[in-house]
């Protein structure tokens, strides 16, 4: 395992997250399979541990206290949360929640905590729950030994809250990975928090494990011509394109059974990382997959004006987040979500107005009516 010196603390490059462990049909997550991720992630040389408030139905930090902390020493490991900011609207929220957390997962300090998922619509209750400065002081006390945060939010966004709030932001987790680079720009987020100086941990490594498959027939093309010298998986391409990036402190990988523990820690493995070819390689293959993959659309909204109402670049954006995620959704019902979002492919009277708009050059209509058939098959 290779390892990175953060602040003299020394956290394994590769991660495990519980975000995806197997549950039963109850919803618990299987403790023998838990234990035998967590004993695979600790003898391939994996330190750190992450979960969250609401990680698997609200049992990710239990799961951990009883499959990590009380099967190990605990300086055997580091444990990590995040405080869910979207419940915490008044200053007297924080302490008593953080502490439910401690006590779920059986620590008396958390090596690293996170206030989770900053975006717009719960921004304000960092300010109104004083969220940062007073888990500044649980730090001081030394129930948290490094504080950070977790976005998934614009860079404007980004930039505000590291502007008001970074002096207590010691590192960022962000979505990143070569796909999602350029495609959602993503590279605006890494280059915010380079200038702020901020370490970035890294969720989605292979976007839900997408990039393990590479989907793109021209992107696996490019990836093998460019494995022959090491032999390396797809996995690999992604992991090694992230370890490439400077600010990258550790990357963050949700393992749902010790066989992947075992392949995604292999790379680490290796004595080095990726090439220059083989990282200029992994960025070509992601630049080919946003092509043939995912609809190319940017969420302008130049064609908002749709005569039947259909909010096309809400549609595209939920399916393009289904394919990120190869359609197994973690967070509700994809049909409901689908439907939700209001007239679909069904109402459209081919005015043609969305088409002459689109600067992407995207065969709207058609569009719509391939993602219709998609989710009306699932
Ligand atoms: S072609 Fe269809 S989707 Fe496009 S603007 Fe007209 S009605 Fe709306
Ligand atoms: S005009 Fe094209 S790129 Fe812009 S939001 Fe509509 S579909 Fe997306």
């Amino acid at each position: 395992m290779r390892y990175t010196d953060f602040q003299g603390t020394k956290v394994s490059k590769l991660c495990l997250g519980n975000m995806r462990f197997p549950m039963d049909d109850s919803g618990q997550p299987y403790f023998d399979k838990a234990c035998a991720i967590v004993d695979a992630s600790l003898e391939r040389g994996i330190t750190y541990f992450d979960t969250a408030y609401t990680y698997l139905n609200g049992k990710g930090e239990e799961i951990f206290r009883r499959a990590l902390v009380e099967r190990h020493p605990r300086d055997s490991f580091q444990i990590t949360s995040k405080l869910p900011t979207w419940l915490i609207e008044t200053k007297d929220a924080v302490i008593p929640k953080f502490e439910e957390q401690l006590g779920r997962c059986g620590v008396d300090y958390f090596d690293f905590f996170l206030v989770h998922d900053i975006e717009r619509g719960w921004y304000d209750n960092l300010e109104k729950a004083d969220i940062f400065p007073t888990l500044a002081k649980e730090k001081e006390k030394g129930r948290i030994r490094h504080l950070g945060a977790s976005f998934h939010c614009s860079p404007v966004l980004l930039r505000d809250c590291l502007e008001k709030w970074g002096q207590y932001i010691e590192f960022v987790q962000l979505q990143l990975n070569y796909l999602d680079w350029d495609y959602i720009n993503t590279k605006a987020l890494y280059e915010i928090a380079d200038e702020f100086g901020k370490t970035v941990v890294v969720m989605e490594p292979l976007r839900g494990g997408t990039l393990s498959r590479m989907p793109s027939a021209e992107g696996r093309k490019i990836l093998d011509a460019a494995s022959t010298e090491h032999g390396l998986s797809y996995t690999d391409f992604a992991f090694g394109w992230l370890e490439s990036l400077p600010r990258v402190g550790w990357i963050l990988s949700g393992m749902a059974e010790p066989e992947q523990v075992y392949q995604n820690t292999d790379f680490f493995s290796r004595e080095e990382g990726l090439t220059a070819a083989e990282i200029d390689a992994a960025y070509a293959a992601g630049k080919a997959m946003s092509k043939e993959v995912f609809v190319p659309c940017t969420k302008c909204n130049y064609c908002a004006d749709c005569p039947s109402g259909i909010k096309i670049s809400k549609i595209f954006s939920a399916y393009n987040e289904a394919c990120a995620k190869d359609f197994v959704y973690l967070w509700g019902d994809l049909k409901k979500i689908y439907k939700d979002i209001g007239p679909n492919a069904n109402d459209c009277v081919h005015c043609g107005n969305c088409e002459k708009r689109c600067p992407q050059h995207i065969p709207i209509p058609d569009m719509l009516k391939k993602i219709d058939e998609k989710y009306n098959s699932l």
